[in-house]
């Protein structure tokens, strides 16, 4: 059943390739910019000088490396062995700032001066504002109108932190409305300009830069498990999807190793049938999204459906390309969890373990009880990021857990 004979690496071919999925689809004008990031991102990865200030500032700025928890509480409710990788206590609070200290360091290296960044929900609007303050780069984050209204506390973040937030005034005025507008960006600037994308989502580099820069989740996760059980391997990684970052980097290091199970999920929303949801490989077909050919929802004259999720990190429209091959080639399984379930599972795992995870790791949490676990098994699950921020979210609904 697992996809020993498949052959998955955890990175795409030469043209940015996951099996049919991936590529790099974007206007003539962006083609240059785009070029330049692929022909130099490996060998500026690679470079020594680079690792070492990576290094560095993962371990002294962001606080790497992050614990491996074994969450005794929650292991024995669930008859199972439960570890909780602590993505929550990164610098900012969540995964994105790995990639967005990996994005910086390149952006210097290829000489350019000043960044621009979309966001959804501000938190990775906060991530990227939060790396040019650190290297007095100048900082534009782009953000539909909506978004800004709906989410204060990360524009204040942003502003205070130097960054300027534009807001985007087009269509829905949300995140694909600001993708668009820092894209015309970028068209605009190719020289200065570097565009540091959230996801493991857009053209190729990107989905591969991105996991390569979160890759260093399960690349620890191998050591500390060594450490707590005796064995490199768990035996099942889980994490939640929105464009995947998070997912990808906890998954990277495990993708050729067949005995893992890799388990993302998905949000559904009110339900994957309810017409509002954010599942999009049970809803999803392949199309071309934010310059790759994926999985998204889109309708059948190819107009992009507005996803909805009670967490502002899982609602994208889309999956990246590792994802959508993951899922086709069977060596990923795509689960989902609804909003009141991600909700109950983010109460359950803050009063069995002191820890208030964000709404999208509830998600990952949520779908546990239905993977079949038993006592031998292993698994360790993603904590992306922490609740603070959803906490207007979780005092809304208080008395009902
Ligand atoms: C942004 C975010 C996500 C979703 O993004 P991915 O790219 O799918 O990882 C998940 N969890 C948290 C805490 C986030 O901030």
């Amino acid at each position: 059943m697992k996809a020993q004979s498949l052959n998955i690496t955890p990175n795409p071919d030469a043209q940015g390739y996951y099996g049919r999925f991936g590529g790099a689809y974007v206007p003539e004008m962006l083609h240059r910019n785009v070029e330049e990031l692929r022909t130099r991102y490996v060998e500026i990865l690679e470079d020594q000088s680079f690792r070492k200030e990576m290094d560095a500032l993962l371990r002294d700025y962001v606080g790497r490396p992050t614990p491996l928890y074994y969450a005794a509480r929650l292991s024995s409710k669930l008859g199972t062995n439960i570890y909780l990788k602590r993505e929550d206590l990164c610098h900012t609070g969540a995964h994105k700032i790995n990639n967005t200290i990996g994005q910086i360091l390149l952006a210097q290296r290829l000489q350019k001066t000043r960044i621009i960044a979309e966001t959804g929900a501000g938190q990775h609007g906060v991530a990227t504002a939060t790396v040019c303050a650190l290297m007095g780069m100048e900082c534009v984050v782009y953000m539909g109108e909506k978004d800004i209204q709906r989410q204060a506390p990360n524009v204040a973040r942003m502003r205070m932190l130097g960054a300027t937030v534009v807001p985007a005034t087009s269509g829905s005025k949300t995140l694909k409305d600001a993708t668009n507008e820092a894209i015309r960006d970028w068209i605009n600037h190719p020289n200065d300009t570097h565009y540091i994308i959230g996801s493991v989502v857009g053209p190729h580099p990107y989905p591969d830069l991105v996991a390569r820069f979160q890759s260093v989740i399960s690349a620890e996760m191998r050591s500390q498990l060594e450490e707590h059980t005796g064995s490199e391997l768990p035996t099942h990684v889980v994490a939640c999807v929105g464009g995947g970052s998070n997912a990808a980097g906890a998954f990277y290091h495990f993708i050729a190793e067949p005995s893992v199970d890799l388990v993302a999920v998905e949000a559904a929303g009110l339900g994957v049938d309810s017409g509002k949801s954010a599942a999009t490989t049970r809803l999803g077909t392949e199309g071309i999204l934010h310059g790759s050919r994926s999985l998204l929802m889109q309708t059948a004259d190819g107009q992009v459906v507005e996803p909805h999720s009670i967490s502002a990190g899982l609602d994208y429209p889309g999956i990246g390309p590792m994802h959508a091959h993951l899922f086709e080639s069977g060596r990923g399984r795509f689960e989902s969890a609804t909003d009141e379930e991600a909700l109950q599972a983010s109460f359950e795992v803050a009063r069995l373990e002191g820890i208030i995870p964000a709404l999208e790791t509830g998600h990952a949490f949520a779908v546990l009880p239905r993977l079949g676990l038993t006592q031998s098994d292993r698994v360790v699950v993603c904590l992306s990021g922490r609740g603070d921020k959803d906490l207007a979210t979780y005092m809304e609904r208080m008395s009902d857990f």
